[in-house]
């Protein structure tokens, strides 16, 4: 059909390669082979890092591409809006062009909006432009130039905005290539606006030591959500209502034992809805992960969505083996497009159980030590079932320091330990606080936490500068698929 999520993607890139003559660059994994700057693959510039800082040279002189992100930890982590709104998502693709020294501004601007009007019919008068303002620590100022391009195009003065570095500067990670960008935005039926792409005019780098510098050569870097798009093509509420997500929807409710079915509120009372959206938000991202060969055992980040979702699914929706069937789903809306998401749906499969079954003898043993817990100190009943490994041995000696404490304040060393030691949350310490009607030394907190912090950073500099490599699942793929120098993250796979 003319508004399917194939058809978004596959126009993207007919678009870009037959029209433009863009060379078609195949997704990268959504593990970031050799960089420790960031935990996953972000957007579609971060196979290209090489060729924006000069180090590599550029593999054509325009690309296009559809690649696999994620955003969890690091600079873009969008974890913890996931399921409260229905644009961010764990995992997403994003449709990308480049030109690596090659176009710029004028060009990349004009394409853009000839695709969206042209190919993609939307009406101009829906949509929202927004460009640098400028900004005098980067130092950078206001970009006139982007500005004189919109109007050039057309797009009234009402709908032309400046925004600063927050919106409008675009920054792989904490270091890294960047530069200011211009974002389109959709208006919504109720007023309220969705970036749907973002153009970045790489032009600078981001040094290790907080710095910007600029480039040697200019390049244009673009990503748009698919799903996004896919929601407004297809007059949908939201991303979760597209053909990309209502599939693992869909299966969620018909492997569940008897819970309702989705009904798409947003509002605070859908926690239901907000409990499918999530777990079809994650079964895509653990989905991905695996397929790329992700080991929950080397990426903290996979394990604990993992176990997310495996609470979800058992709580929520009465099945603990739901993610082996939405595993299944994800590889049928995607697998043509990313085909190691069936190549490896046998490996994807046992892990999954592996670590459904690792969940449930965890879960059995923790409430265990709840039960003993409650029946020493019958209070801890009021806060439901914290699940956390270490939490009745703290609560039993916060207990024991508190009663010869003999204070109505929790000592700073005390709230520290068990935020340190046992790893407790500030909002779980505030709640057994409440629930022991006790105050918190918080200042005395917030000093040894700094001081923690501080030292912490020391070590995590020395570490990344001997190393090189700081994350685990990078070097076990390293490990099995024999990739020997740095250099070779700079082969590119091209599409046929
Ligand atoms: P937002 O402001 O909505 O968080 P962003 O500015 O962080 O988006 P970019 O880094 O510019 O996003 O990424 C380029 C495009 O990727 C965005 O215009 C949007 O269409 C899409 N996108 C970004 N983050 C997500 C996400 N978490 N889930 C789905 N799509 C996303
Ligand atoms: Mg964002
Ligand atoms: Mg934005
Ligand atoms: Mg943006």
């Amino acid at each position: 059909s003319t508004n399917s999520s194939n058809f978004i993607r596959s126009t993207f890139i007919e678009y870009f390669v037959e029209s433009h003559g863009h060379k078609h660059v195949k997704s990268s994994p959504v593990v970031p082979l050799c960089d420790s700057t960031v935990p996953f693959v972000n957007a579609g510039m971060n196979q290209f890092k090489g060729v924006f800082l000069g180090k590599v040279d550029p593999p054509c002189p325009r690309a296009v591409n559809s690649q696999k992100c994620v955003r969890v930890g690091g600079k873009h982590n969008d974890l913890d809006v996931v399921g409260t709104d229905g644009h961010h998502h764990t995992f997403f693709e994003m449709l990308g062009n480049w030109s690596f020294g090659d176009y710029y501004k004028k060009e990349a601007c004009q394409m853009a909006w000839d695709l969206l009007l042209g190919p993609y019919r939307l009406k101009p008068e829906n949509l929202v432009v927004t460009y640098f303002s400028g900004d005098v620590i980067i130092g950078l100022p206001e970009d006139r130039e982007c500005r004189d391009i919109w109007r050039a195009i057309g797009v009234p003065e009402s709908r032309l905005k400046a925004l600063g570095a927050k919106d409008n500067f675009w920054e792989m990670g904490a270091s890294g290539p960047c530069g200011p960008c211009t974002e389109i935005h959709h208006v919504n039926p109720d007023g309220s606006l969705t970036e749907i792409w973002n153009l970045v005019f790489i032009q600078c780098n981001r040094e290790a030591d907080g710095s910007v510098k600029a480039l040697r050569r200019q390049h244009v870097d673009t990503g748009m959500g698919i799903e996004r798009m896919a929601a407004l093509l297809q007059g949908v509420p939201s991303n979760y209502d597209t053909d990309l997500f209502r599939p693992i929807i869909g299966a969620i409710q018909k492997h569940s034992n008897g819970v309702s079915p989705y009904t798409g509120k947003f509002d605070a009372g859908a926690t239901l809805d907000s409990a499918y959206r999530r777990l079809a938000d994650h079964a895509r991202m653990i989905s991905v992960c695996l397929a790329d060969g992700v080991f929950p055992a080397s990426s903290l980040n996979l394990k604990q969505i993992m176990r997310k979702s495996f609470k979800i699914s058992s709580d929520v929706f009465q099945n603990p083996q739901l993610l082996t069937h939405l595993y299944k789903e994800v590889a049928n809306t995607l697998g043509s497009t990313y085909p190691e998401l069936v190549a490896r749906e046998k490996d994807a499969r046992l892990i999954i159980e592996h670590e459904e079954q690792a969940y449930a003898k965890m879960r059995a043993g923790l409430v265990k030590k709840w039960k003993d817990l409650a029946k020493r100190y019958p209070e801890v009943e009021e806060m439901g079932d914290v699940e956390m490994a270490g939490f009745a041995l703290g609560y039993k000696e916060f207990k024991e320091a508190m009663s010869k404490h003999k204070s109505s304040t929790v000592p700073g060393e005390l709230v520290f330990k068990l935020y340190d030691t046992y790893g407790f949350q500030e909002d779980l310490i505030d709640r057994i606080a409440t629930l022991n009607n006790l105050e918190i030394d918080r200042k005395g907190f917030w000093k040894l936490l700094s001081e923690h912090k501080s030292r912490h950073k020391a070590v995590f500099k020395e570490q990344t500068s001997n190393k090189g490599l700081l994350f685990d699942s990078a070097i076990e793929n390293i490990i099995k698929n024999g990739i020997k120098s740095t250099n070779d993250q700079h082969k590119y796979d091209y599409a046929a």
